[in-house]
């Protein structure tokens, strides 16, 4: 790092940040792009570089080129897919990963309480935060590849509701969307699993969706794995089962005021290596995107395999310059 932060450094003596961006996301693409280069010319960084998304591309060509460029920081600006594709490249690089705010989503940001409504304090936070080590969930289906996923991964359900929700619903009326269009599949009969956890066999159970949690917050403010932190090297499982259907309706209402008394339905296991094999095919999702169906396969977890960047929780103090507040209200984040 240099001493002299002015304009006049030649661009390449000064640091880069690289923003992967899903234009479709945005409904002035070219706002969002001044906001940022503003961010970075306060803190004396160079012209902010810029890779989209495509249809072809959910991120991952774009991440890669980003790293390619040697940006000091890399970040993401779209659905929980290109902050998911964007972190499978970043996994183990040591790279830092600056998330910011864009529409629907944003889990991993409401998780890591980074700012989901102002892109200027995010914009701080991804080029002066600090560094955070955080665990990146692994999942393999069938014999398929290894996938990541940094919030949760999980079948049934859950994957059913990803794939039936509107994303304008989802804008406009949030967690009902998501019960709404999980409605019918709630009076389905579920399949049966048969879970191993770290090496360890339960007996085949009926349910209706298995989950590993990165994370307690895996659906827009519902803290759904109670206790789940994403820097422990650990994954909550979460299963949900069916009972009949007034336990049912239980489940949601229980779930959204997150009062997890006397909840029969719900079971938690933390650990780090699950397998599953389930009676019959069901859809399975990562970080929200529904990812085909699966009879059998494996989460697992990389720890402290992303670096994140974090607010800095410094008061303003006499010494330092004045910034724009980075406290962030876990009540409305
Ligand atoms: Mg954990």
């Amino acid at each position: 790092m240099t001493h002299d932060a002015s304009p006049s450094q030649a661009p390449s003596d000064r640091r880069t940040v690289a923003v992967v961006i899903n234009p479709s996301k945005f409904t002035d693409v070219d706002e969002v792009k001044a906001t940022v280069a503003a961010g970075a010319s306060r803190a004396g960084w160079a012209e902010p570089l810029w890779f989209e998304t495509s249809v072809e591309d959910s991120g991952t060509a774009a991440a890669e080129a980003a790293l390619d460029a040697g940006a000091d920081v890399v970040c993401a600006m779209g659905g929980d897919g290109t902050v998911r594709a964007v972190a499978a490249v970043l996994r183990g690089t040591g790279v830092p990963y600056g998330l910011l705010p864009s529409g629907t989503g944003n889990l991993l940001a409401r998780n890591l309480g980074i700012p989901l409504t102002d892109l200027d304090d995010a914009v701080e936070i991804a080029l002066l935060g600090q560094d955070r080590a955080i665990d990146v969930g692994t999942a393999t289906f069938d014999d398929g590849e290894e996938r990541v996923f940094v919030v949760m991964g999980g079948v049934g359900l859950d994957a059913q509701i990803m794939d039936n929700t509107d994303d304008e619903l989802k804008k406009k009326v949030g967690w009902g969307a998501y019960v709404a269009a999980g409605a019918p599949a709630l009076f389905k009969g579920g399949f049966e699993a048969t879970l191993t956890i770290d090496g360890e066999a339960e007996e085949p159970t009926n349910c209706l969706m298995v989950l590993a949690c990165n994370c307690s917050s895996v659906v827009a403010n519902i803290e759904l794995a109670t206790g789940a932190v994403l820097d422990d090297g650990d994954l909550e499982l979460v299963m949900l089962r069916p009972n009949v259907v007034a336990g049912w309706l239980g489940v949601a209402i229980d779930v959204a005021t997150r009062n997890r008394n006397g909840l029969a339905s719900l079971k938690q296991w933390p650990g780090r290596e699950f397998e599953f094999e389930l009676d019959q095919p069901v859809l399975a999702e990562l970080d929200g995107d529904p990812v085909g169906e699966t009879t059998r396969g494996r989460f697992g977890v990389d720890p402290g395999a992303l670096i994140v960047r974090l607010p800095v929780p410094a008061a303003q103090a006499p010494g330092l310059s004045p910034r724009t507040a980075v406290v962030v209200d876990p009540a409305v984040a």
